[in-house]
C-alpha cells in the first residue's frame, strides 16, 4: 500500500513559487501592538521584536514560520523549493485528518510541515530543510519523512551538505505507526549521506521533541540550538510521573542540554547565517 500519492513528478523544482513573497503563514505572535514574552513575561512592543522576533529584554527568540526563517537565513533569491506535491494517503482513515490538513495548508501557505530545497547561505550552497511548528506542530507524518529522506538522497547524489532546522511536537498521531517508521527511514538516508563524507548540520529550534529528537535532530555532525529552545523526547510531566522526582526548571532547555553535552553550541538568531556558512565552509562545503 502506498503511503502517499505523488501528484506530480518525483522531484518538482518550482522556482516560480517564492516562499519569501508568500507570507501567508499566521505568525506565532499575532499582529497586534503588544505581546507577552514567554521568556521574561514582560509585555513587549511588537515593533521592538524586529524581523528576527527577538525579545529586547531577555533575548527570547519567538517561534517563526518557515517563510520568516528563509528570509532571515538565506541569500536573497537563492532558494529553489523541491519535493513538493506529495500528499498523505491517510493510512488510518483518521476522522477529520484530511479536513485539518486542508485548513492548515490554507492558513500557512505550506504544503506540509517541512520546507525542503537548495539555497545559498553567505555564498555556501546547501540542501536546506526547515520545519514549521505552525503546521500541526510540525509533527512527523509520512510526507515529512519522505521530503526529508528525499533531501538527504538528493544531497548525497549532488554531494551537498545538509542544513536542517528542526522543530516538532513528535510523530503525527493521525498516521499512527507509519509516523514512527519515518525515524528509521530518515536515519538510513542520513547514514548514506554521512558515508559519503558529507556534512550534516542541525539547528534545534523551539520546540524539538518526540521522534524527531529521537532520530535525525540528534544525528547532525554538529548540533546547534537557538537560545531557550525546548528540546526533549517525552514531556516533562510524563517523566516526572515516571521517575517520581521533581525536575529542575531549565530541564529540556537548550542551555541544560549544552551543559550536559547534547548540543555543541547555542547560537543567537542574528548570528546563525554566518555561523552556518562558516561551519559548512570549514567542512568542505559543496563537494561537487
Ligand atoms: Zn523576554
Amino acid at each position: 500500500m502506498a503511503l502517499f500519492s505523488k501528484k506530480d513528478k518525483y522531484i518538482r523544482i518550482n522556482p516560480n513559487r517564492s516562499l519569501r513573497e508568500k507570507p501567508q503563514a499566521k505568525p506565532e505572535v499575532p499582529d497586534e501592538l503588544f505581546s507577552q514574552c514567554p521568556g521574561c513575561k514582560h509585555t513587549i512592543y511588537q515593533k521592538d521584536l524586529g524581523s528576527e522576533r527577538i525579545c529586547p529584554r531577555c533575548s527570547y527568540t519567538f517561534r517563526i514560520s518557515a517563510q520568516e526563517r528563509l528570509a532571515l537565513t538565506i541569500d536573497m533569491g537563492t532558494f529553489t523549493e523541491m519535493f513538493t506535491g506529495l500528499e498523505t494517503k491517510d493510512p488510518l482513515n483518521f476522522p477529520g485528518y484530511r479536513q485539518k490538513l486542508e485548513s492548515v495548508r490554507a492558513r500557512t501557505g505550506l504544503d506540509e510541515a517541512v520546507v525542503t530545497g537548495t539555497a545559498r547561505i553567505h555564498g555556501q550552497k546547501v540542501a536546506l530543510g526547515i520545519m514549521d511548528s505552525n503546521f500541526i506542530m510540525a509533527s512527523m507524518g509520512t510526507v515529512v519523512g519522505e521530503k526529508i529522506t528525499c533531501l538527504f538522497e538528493y544531497a548525497t547524489q549532488e554531494q551537498l551538505p545538509v542544513v536542517l532546522f528542526t522543530a516538532s511536537g513528535g510523530a503525527r498521531m493521525q498516521e499512527g505507526i507509519m509516523s514512527l517508521m519515518q525515524m528509521a527511514k530518515i536515519s538510513s538516508a542520513v547514514q548514506r549521506h554521512s558515508k559519503e563524507g558529507l556534512f550534516y548540520l542541525t539547528i534545534l529550534t523551539d520546540p524539538t521533541t518526540g521522534g524527531v529528537t529521537a532520530s535525525f535532530a540528534m544525528e547532525g555532525d554538529i548540533i546547534l540550538a537557538e537560545p531557550q529552545s525546548l528540546v526533549g523526547f517525552a514531556g516533562r510531566r510524563v517523566i516526572e510521573n515516571t521517575v517520581r522526582e521533581n525536575l529542575p526548571d531549565d530541564f529540556q532547555k537548550a542551555e541544560f542540554l549544552l551543559e550536559h553535552g547534547f548540543v555543541d553550541a547555542i547560537v543567537g538568531r542574528r548570528d546563525l547565517p554566518s555561523t552556518i556558512a562558516g561551519l559548512v565552509a570549514f567542512h568542505g562545503g559543496e563537494k561537487a
